[in-house]
C-alpha cells in the first residue's frame, strides 16, 4: 500500500515549470519601466546608466550593492510566484553567486556574466574576470545554479572582446547570451558606423572609429556566436531573412529569446515570429527586466504572444515558454517537460471555463487564465 497523498487541485491543467530565458534581476525593484512607451532605445540606455550613477552617488558602493542584491531577491520571488522554475539571468559586475542563494528548491538559475567594452586594451582584465567567474562552484543541491557569459551587444563590445569571450566559453563548455539585432539603429551602426549609437558612444567617451575592426556586422557576429556549444540570441527583432536562415542552420546550438512585452514597450516593427517558426528556429520567451516590462510574469508573455499572433498554435506557445527555453539554456535533462526523472518543477493553469470540456488550449492563454507554481 503506497503512502501517496491525493490532493484535489480542482479544474485546471498541470504544465511544466516556465522558463524565463532572459531577464536582468537587478532592476526588479523598479515599479515601472524607465521612460515612456515608445522611448528611443538610446535614450532608454542613458536612463539606465544615469540610474546606476545616481544609485552609487546616493548610497555609495556598499549601499548600491545591497540595493542590487535586494532587487535580485525580489525578482526571484516574483518569478517564482508566477510559475517560473528556470531563469536566464544577465549578471553585472561586481557579482557573487551568493547574491542568488535564496531561491526555492529546484529553481534553476543560469547566470550569464555580462561583459562590455570597446577598448581592446581592457580585454585581458575582462578575460581574467570571466575566468574567475567560470571557476566559481555553483551548488548543485536542490537549487542548481549554472554559469555562462554574455557579451552585451554589438555596439558595446569590441569584436576582439567578443571573440575572446567565445573562446573562453568554448574552452569551459559554457553557454553565451547576447543582445543582437534589437533595433534598426543598431543595424545602422554596424552597417555604416553612423546614427544614434555613434552619438551615444561619443558621449560616453568610448567611440573608436579609427580601428579597421571596430565593428562586426550582424552576420559576422552570428558566425562568432555559432562557434560556442550553446548560444542565445536575445531579441533578434531585426534579423534579416538571410540571418534567420543562418540561425536556423544552427538550431541545435543556437536559440532566439523573444521578449514580447518589452518588444511592444519600445514600439518595434512586427516581430518575425512566423518567419522563425517556418525555419524551425528554437524560439523561447523572456521577460527582459522591469526597466522595460511591467513585471516578470512569463505566463503573461505567453498570453501576449497568443493575443498578438492568433495564427500560432497555442501548443507551440506553451513549448516556447517551457521546453524551448530549457533547450536554449541547455537544461532539458531536468526542465521543460513532464517526464519521470526531471525536476518536480510544475505549474497549475486555471480558468473559469476549465470544466467546460473544451481542450485546455482553447482557454490556456485567455485573459482570465492564471498560472501558479505547484
Ligand atoms: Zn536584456
Amino acid at each position: 500500500m503506497s503512502n501517496c497523498q491525493v490532493i484535489d487541485l480542482g479544474e485546471g491543467v498541470i504544465i511544466p515549470g516556465l522558463v524565463n530565458t532572459h531577464t536582468h534581476l537587478e532592476f526588479s525593484d523598479l515599479e515601472y519601466p524607465l521612460g515612456q512607451p515608445g522611448i528611443n532605445f538610446t535614450d532608454w540606455i542613458r536612463l539606465i546608466v544615469s540610474r546606476r550613477i545616481e544609485s552609487n552617488q546616493e548610497t555609495g558602493t556598499t549601499g548600491s550593492m545591497n540595493r542590487k542584491i535586494a532587487a535580485i531577491q525580489r525578482g526571484i520571488e516574483e518569478s517564482s510566484e508566477s510559475g517560473v522554475w528556470a531563469i536566464g539571468e544577465i549578471a553585472t559586475m561586481p557579482v557573487e553567486l551568493d547574491d542568488y542563494r535564496n531561491r526555492p528548491a529546484n529553481m534553476l538559475l543560469m547566470c550569464f556574466l555580462e561583459q562590455l567594452g570597446r577598448d581592446e586594451t581592457a580585454i585581458p582584465t575582462r578575460e581574467a574576470d570571466l575566468d574567475a567567474f567560470f571557476n566559481q562552484r555553483g551548488w548543485v543541491g536542490s537549487s542548481p545554479i549554472q554559469i555562462g557569459a554574455s557579451p552585451h551587444a554589438p555596439y558595446s563590445v569590441a569584436p576582439n572582446l567578443l571573440r575572446q569571450i567565445c573562446r573562453q566559453a568554448n574552452a569551459a563548455n559554457r553557454p553565451v547570451a547576447m543582445h543582437l539585432a534589437e533595433t534598426l539603429a543598431e543595424r545602422e551602426f554596424v552597417d555604416h558606423q553612423t546614427g544614434e549609437f555613434v552619438s551615444l558612444l561619443q558621449d560616453f567617451g568610448v567611440w573608436n572609429p579609427g580601428s579597421p575592426d571596430s565593428v562586426l556586422s550582424i552576420g559576422e557576429t552570428l558566425k562568432v556566436l555559432s562557434s560556442v556549444p550553446l548560444s542565445l540570441i536575445v531579441h533578434g527583432n531585426y534579423l534579416s531573412d538571410c540571418e534567420l536562415d543562418f540561425v536556423s542552420s544552427c538550431s541545435e546550438r543556437m536559440s532566439v529569446a523573444f521578449c514580447p512585452r518589452t518588444h511592444h514597450f519600445f514600439g518595434h516593427s512586427a516581430y518575425p515570429l512566423e518567419k522563425m517558426l517556418k525555419r524551425k528556429i528554437n524560439i523561447c520567451l523572456g521577460t527582459d527586466s522591469r526597466a522595460s516590462n511591467p513585471d516578470l510574469d512569463l505566463f503573461e508573455e505567453a498570453k501576449f504572444v497568443a493575443n498578438s499572433f492568433s495564427r500560432v498554435d497555442p501548443r507551440l506557445i506553451l513549448k516556447m515558454a517551457t521546453l524551448n527555453g530549457a533547450h536554449a539554456l541547455g537544461v532539458t535533462q531536468a526542465y521543460g517537460s513532464l517526464i519521470a526523472g526531471k525536476k518536480p518543477a510544475m505549474c497549475l493553469v486555471t480558468h473559469p471555463g476549465a470544466d467546460s470540456g473544451d481542450s485546455p488550449f482553447d482557454w490556456m492563454f485567455d485573459r482570465d487564465s492564471k498560472c501558479a507554481p505547484l
